[in-house]
């Protein structure tokens, strides 16, 4: 018997009849004698709308929040509309739903009283996404005859710190939990359908895992509960070597490696969480990304194994709302320690440094970090450098962009054609970065350049050849 996770993206879930073709897929699975853990996303892009209006609630009437509370019950009257329920079993479905809404407008009447955000309610806002979405698939799935319960990610054992927005998993104590709630499930023939992104800290507060974290539920639950398999299902046809948004007609990677995936994830490939490939490289689960509208096309299978492919690079991708810092100055030169205050000063700050670069003359040093936290990293080293005769430089408008591809490792004249191609459109390049590993290269160019930079990469140097 075969153990699969099978997580279920909102764009796919929000699609026309979505629900129906996720009972579809779950349908046939089952019926084959496979044990099936279902994880859901919240329906299309509920998670910025929900986020939206937690920010927004701080300045709302009460009437403002009744106006986004029907907004909300019309997208999931529409789903619900569309599922294969019969008519008391939506009124039914429906029912949950306004309870959960209820619950969300107690919520946001809280923030609009206190006029104040915190994390913690943050959390509990965007929460209801997936805890709305869960029982709608549970019902979707019960009305094929089979047996099935909805839980939330806290009920089905994911326990977190309380690092909200972005909380850590804990692993023994997940582990345990997960088994003791879903192990019994599953024996019993029936469907677990678990809300994805959201979890409990251990005093029982709602935590949630940080943007795309649906996937990293899948693969949380996946390595706690020994699956053979996580199957991602969303709405296009697997890891595509581009963006389909910027490359006209992208081709399906088939094969990537943890290590190459996870790289393409943190680019924002496919907006996976950064970290949702970890759990099934640890345990050595196969991950294939699928696509819920041709689920007979075999998509992209993630495993340890590394292919190297003759066009060498194997997709390109972009981070945006990234900022380069730039730090210069001739006493920069042969100075040891001035690197370390650099970062360190950043570290105490809480920023986060995604590319560094500094050229052997030693006198300038650039650094990514997200536009965010750009702001409080100039006044940080300003402050730190301040009559030290370094200058501290931002530029907010630029973005980085990577080719990734395991063959690159000891190839020679990769970064030839990679800027070769780019320089051929006439794009300037800020910045260079090639990690040790050499599964990508990475550079930074203006951000009104980076479409075009993927554009040029795609056509010139990523394999269009390799299919297999
Ligand atoms: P889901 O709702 O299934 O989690 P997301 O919307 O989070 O899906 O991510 C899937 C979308 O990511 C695709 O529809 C596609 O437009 C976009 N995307 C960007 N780059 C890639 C890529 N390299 N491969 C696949 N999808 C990509
Ligand atoms: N709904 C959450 C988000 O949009 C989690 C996910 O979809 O993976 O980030
Ligand atoms: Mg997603």
């Amino acid at each position: 018997m075969t153990r699969l996770v099978m997580k279920f993206g909102g764009s796919l879930l929000a699609s026309r009849h979505g629900i129906r073709r996720v009972g579809d897929i779950v349908e046939r699975a089952h019926s084959r004698g496979n044990e099936v853990v279902v994880v859901v996303s919240a329906l299309g892009d509920l998670t910025d709308s929900l986020l939206q209006a937690a920010n927004d609630a701080r300045g709302w009437s009460e009437g403002e929040i009744s106006e986004a509370i029907d907004g909300l019950r019309r997208t999931h009257l529409h789903a619900i509309d569309q599922t294969s329920l019969r008519r008391d079993e939506k009124t039914a479905a429906l029912r949950g739903i306004e309870s959960s809404l209820e619950k969300l407008r107690e919520t946001l009447l809280g923030i609009s009283m206190l006029k104040e955000l915190s994390p913690r309610s943050r959390d509990l806002v965007v929460s209801f996404g997936e805890s709305m979405s869960a029982p709608i698939v549970s019902s979707e799935i019960m009305s094929r005859g089979i047996d099935s319960s909805s839980l939330t990610g806290g009920e089905a054992g994911i326990v977190t710190d309380e690092a909200f927005g972005e909380a850590v998993p804990i692993h023994a104590a997940t582990r345990r939990a997960t088994r003791r709630r879903l192990l019994p499930i599953l024996s019993k023939g029936e469907v677990p359908v678990v809300a994805g992104f959201i979890a409990k800290s251990r005093n029982g507060e709602t935590t949630t895992l940080g943007r795309g974290g649906s996937d990293y539920t899948a693969t949380i639950l996946a390595s706690s509960i020994d699956a053979n398999e996580v199957w991602i299902w969303t709405d296009v046809d697997g890891i595509l070597t581009a963006d389909p948004r910027v490359v006209g007609g992208p081709a399906t990677v088939r094969r990537l490696s943890y290590a190459e995936a996870e790289e393409l994830a943190f680019f924002g490939a496919k907006n996976m969480h950064p970290l949702a490939l970890g759990p099934a490289r640890l345990a050595g689960i196969p991950v294939r990304i699928k696509n819920g509208f041709r689920p007979n096309f075999p998509g992209t299978l993630i495993t340890r194994e590394q292919t190297k492919s003759r066009g060498i690079v194997k997709a390109v991708a972009v981070v945006r709302n990234v900022g380069l810092l730039t730090v210069a100055g001739e006493t920069l030169q042969g100075r040891p320690g001035m690197a370390a205050r650099v970062f360190a000063t950043l570290a105490s700050s809480r920023v986060n440094v995604l590319m560094i670069s500094q050229s052997v003359s030693e006198a300038n040093i650039s650094m990514i970090v997200r536009r965010s936290s750009l702001r409080s990293a100039e006044k940080a080293l300003k402050r730190e450098l301040k009559n030290q005769g370094v200058a501290v430089d931002v530029d907010p408008a630029v973005s980085v962009v990577a080719a990734v591809g395991a063959g690159m490792r000891g190839e020679k004249g990769v970064a030839a054609k990679i800027f070769g191609a780019i320089a051929s459109r006439g794009i300037n390049v800020r910045m260079i970065a090639q990690g040790s590993s050499e599964l990508n290269v990475s550079f930074v160019v203006d951000e009104g350049d980076a479409e075009e930079a993927v554009r040029a990469l795609h056509s010139h140097v990523v394999d269009h050849v390799r299919r297999s």
